[in-house]
Formats: structure tokens, sequence, C-alpha cells
């Protein structure tokens, strides 16, 4: 099975090389993922100028890896477009969960989005970034389990899944629309002008069943998505 691994934090991130290295129990890798970091990119895609490929200068054991000047939804259409049996498109492991309302700007969702429009199954991998940096190996044994159901065992779609930092196990969710978490807080720079910052604030808790309440519950999160928006019941009402 040929997989295409990518992630909107850039190809230097130590999340791309664990969930590369994870895909190698399931199949051939690939890497191609952005030069730069494209976090909260949304499902952008550059349709002004060239995208250009080229070899990382970083290693990965055994996968080929390439770099883009491009947005993460730009890797999985090149990456796919080069290897046009890809299978499956896996996307992260990105620094900062994707739950809520936070998978609208997603850079590292919008990868598996991209995927799953190209006919191609997408899953979307995030774990919580703090102040230290993320323990891959604590999470690696539940996160293998995940990727296996996920790869393995379940039909074309596109699957988000996040991952606490001592998972103890799995748990398929819906996700959570209660509440948003962008707020802009505003501060001064040193040179004394006021500024702004688009950032997280902390929520009040998530109701049962969703993909924030599994995470704080020490539980990795699996939402599987679908991409057509309608909405269904005010549909139905114009067309009485
Ligand atoms: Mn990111």
């Amino acid at each position: 099975m040929k997989i295409l691994v990518t992630n909107d934090d850039g190809i230097y991130s130590p999340g791309i090389a664990e969930l590369a290295r994870l895909a190698t129990r399931f199949g051939d890798v690939k890497i191609v993922a952005p030069d730069v970091e494209q976090s909260s990119v949304s499902h952008a895609i550059t349709h002004a100028r060239p995208l250009f490929l080229k070899s990382s200068n970083i290693k990965f054991e055994n996968i080929e890896a390439f770099r883009v000047n491009g947005t993460p939804a730009d890797c999985v259409s090149l990456g796919t477009h080069l290897d046009s049996n890809t299978e499956v498109v896996l996307s992260g492991i990105n620094y900062g969960f994707n739950i809520g309302n936070a998978i609208w700007h997603s850079g590292t969702l919008a990868a598996a989005k991209q995927a799953v429009l190209l006919g191609i199954k997408g899953i979307a991998c995030s774990t919580l970034a703090g102040k230290k940096e993320p323990d891959f190996e604590r999470m690696s044994d539940y996160l293998e389990k995940t990727l296996f159901q996920l790869i393995n065992h379940t039909e074309f779609g596109l699957y988000n899944v996040n991952i606490p930092p001592e998972p103890k196990g799995i748990c398929w969710t819906r996700q959570s629309v209660q509440f948003y978490d962008g707020r802009i807080v505003p501060g001064m720079d040193p040179m004394g002008r006021k500024h702004y910052w688009h950032t997280i604030v902390p929520l009040e808790p998530a109701e049962e069943g969703t993909d924030r309440w599994a995470v704080e519950q020490g539980y990795i999160s699996i939402t599987p998505l679908r991409l057509d928006l309608t909405n269904e019941a005010a549909l139905s009402k114009q067309l009485k």
C-alpha cells in the first residue's frame, strides 16, 4: 500500500518524522511536506505561482522525502500526482489539538480533506503542544492501533484523530461545535505599540461524546468527518 505523509508544521517538525515512522508499518511511505510552517492556512492552494519539489535535507530512515514551497493541500495534490496509486494520506502529527471549531482553520486537517477530494482516504493526526515537546514514545502504541484500524478496517473517508499525551484507550467521537476558542488578545510590543494575537483561550467543559471530551478523558479521539456542509434541515424547509 502506498502512503503519503504530510503536515502543516513543515518538514522539519518532529511530528512528521514520528508519523512517517509509524506509517512504514502499513505500507510504502513517501513524505511530501511544506518547506516552512503552514499552520492555520486551512485549505489554501497555490494557483498564481509554480510549485517546486525539492529533496529534503532531513534524512528520514528509508523514506523518500520532499519539501515543497506550498501549502499542505498543495503537498497532497503534488504527492498524489507523483504517486497516482496512493491509497492513504496521513497528515501530522500536528503540534496542537485540532478539535471543535479549530478544525476550520487547520492546515493539518485540510491536507487530509484534499486527499478525500481526490478520492483517497485522509487521516489527520494532532496532539497537545504545551510548554514541553510532545512525548511521542508514550503515545505510539495507541496511535499505531488507531492507524491500523483506520487504514485497514474503515471505509474511504475523512478521519480526524487527536492524541492526548498519555492515551489510555481509543474513542469514536463527534466534533464539538458548542464553543469557539479563537479570540483576539491585545498586547504591547517592546516599543510600546499595541498589537493583537489571534489565540486560543480556555473554554468551559466539553460535551460528552465529543472530540474535546475524549482527549480531556485521556482517550485518542477519532472523529469521522464529511465534506458535504449542506444544512439539510434548512434545505428541507425551503423545499416544502
Ligand atoms: Mn500545525
